[in-house]
């Protein structure tokens, strides 16, 4: 099977390192990629988020499975115009992604499908935006109602914070989802789906604040841990039957059936667990604990998925670990980055690429904010926390960050769920 996967982040980097041993692999292409993906895989060109321009490339590259990492290509349409050059495509239509790519089609489809999920309202002008700030809050939740890379959620006990944003956003043209205040853990679940048939991984939790204790501005995430051993034994069977199964199954009624990556990211509540949004593709940084920790072939999961075969699939099989990442960010992210600065001591195993380039001198120098992601494993969440962090140690790029708490509090038992 000839694996060709669209992206360039550390992502890519894990789905393509997953893949490269299997035996069903025979080839393997990363476009465009980063100096990371490079290493094990052949790099092409490509304008991402250009349907018929990634389909041509498949189709010259004899592709038999394209795999779409980002959303954006997802919901310019990438995987229908390559399910149309007829070749088989991991990743959902144009019409499926906008579980991800409109939050207001998310919200509609979970009220159809009665699946629970903070109360929201779209603002569309400055005018009526005072008068629905107070309907909410305090906490007071304002997003982007469109793709915003996880950076346009501001949540703030300020009213003027949450005004000035909305402004903002309105301003560029942006509506404006008002949302209620979900208070709990936050857990993020992965489904592989093939139109109908339902297969969870382990759940994982993300750092999506900028800074330690959870303060700073949002980001794409900053770490990530995999398993969450606070969380209830049944809570993937839960969350499969109460939020995944009937959004599934609503968009297939619906006539847009979601095959490939279904991410739920919820919050557990006192009531249970709610949504707080879908993605519709692996996210990052968990997509780099999770596979740390899958034992079943990868890419045999990715056709099952893109060929509508999930249900003849034995269950997905675990290391039965823990698996901790620490992001590694650019001077200035989630603002503007600096790049163009060397990175060293990264050529060890656990060091994912994300915004990397390899100069014509051949060093590898920072192109992006979150520059690398560090994986570290163990038996334990605190020996996967004390591996991440010693590969953190190792690496250097001037004037980088990272948070220095992933996964500490759970790692110390400091996390519950609500009973
Ligand atoms: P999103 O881009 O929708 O994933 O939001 C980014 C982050 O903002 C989430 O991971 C949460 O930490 C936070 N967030 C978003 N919506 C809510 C909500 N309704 N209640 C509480 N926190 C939220």
């Amino acid at each position: 099977m000839r694996v060709l996967v669209i992206g360039s982040g550390a992502r890519e980097h894990a789905l393509v390192l997953a893949v490269a041993g299997d035996p069903a692999v025979t080839a393997l292409a990363c476009a465009p990629g980063n100096a990371g993906t490079t290493a094990v895989a052949e790099q092409l060109g490509v304008e991402l988020a250009e349907p018929e321009a990634v389909a041509a490339l498949a189709k010259e590259w004899k592709a038999d499975l394209v795999v779409v990492g980002p959303e954006v290509p997802l919901v310019a349409g990438v995987a229908d115009a390559v399910r149309e050059a007829g070749i088989a495509c991991f990743g959902p239509s144009a019409a499926a992604a906008r579980i991800e790519g409109s939050k207001a089609f998310a919200k509609d489809v979970m009220a159809a499908a009665k699946v629970p999920t903070a109360r929201s309202e779209v603002v569309d002008t400055p005018a009526r935006l005072d008068a629905a700030l107070q309907r909410f809050g305090p906490t007071w939740v304002v997003k982007d109602d469109g793709l915003a890379a996880g950076k346009g959620v501001v949540v703030t006990e300020d009213v003027e914070v949450a005004r000035k944003h909305a402004l903002m956003l309105l301003d560029g043209g942006h509506p404006v989802l008002l949302e209620s205040f979900l208070d709990g853990p936050e857990a993020s679940l992965f489904c592989f789906v093939d139109g109908r048939t339902v297969v969870p991984m382990l759940p994982a939790q993300d750092f999506k604040r900028v800074g330690d204790g959870d303060t700073g501005p949002n980001t794409g995430g900053m770490g990530a841990y995999a398993p969450l051993p606070w969380a209830p034994a049944d809570l993937v069977d839960d969350v499969v039957a109460r939020v995944v199964q009937p959004v599934v199954d609503e968009l297939a009624d619906r006539g847009c059936p979601f095959s490939g990556l279904l991410y739920a990211g919820l919050a557990l509540t006192s009531e249970g667990p709610q949504v707080i949004e879908f993605n519709c593709r692996f996210g990052d940084p968990e997509t780099q604990v999770v596979l740390a920790l899958l034992r079943t072939s990868l890419a045999t999961v990715l056709n099952a998925t893109a060929t509508g075969k999930l249900a003849e699939l034995p269950p997905l099989e675990w290391s039965g670990g823990a698996a901790v990442t620490v992001v590694i960010a650019a001077d200035g992210y989630p603002g503007k980055p600096r790049t163009g600065d060397v990175i060293t001591g990264g050529e060890v195993e656990g060091v994912l690429h994300a915004g990397t380039r390899r100069r014509d001198d051949g060093a590898v120098i920072s192109a992006g904010g979150r520059v690398l992601s560090v994986v570290g494993t163990g038996k334990t969440l605190k020996a996967a926390r004390k591996h991440a962090y010693e590969t953190v140690e190792r690496v250097h790029l001037a004037g980088s960050h990272h948070r220095t708490d992933i996964a500490l509090r759970a790692a110390n038992g400091e996390v519950s769920a609500p009973a």
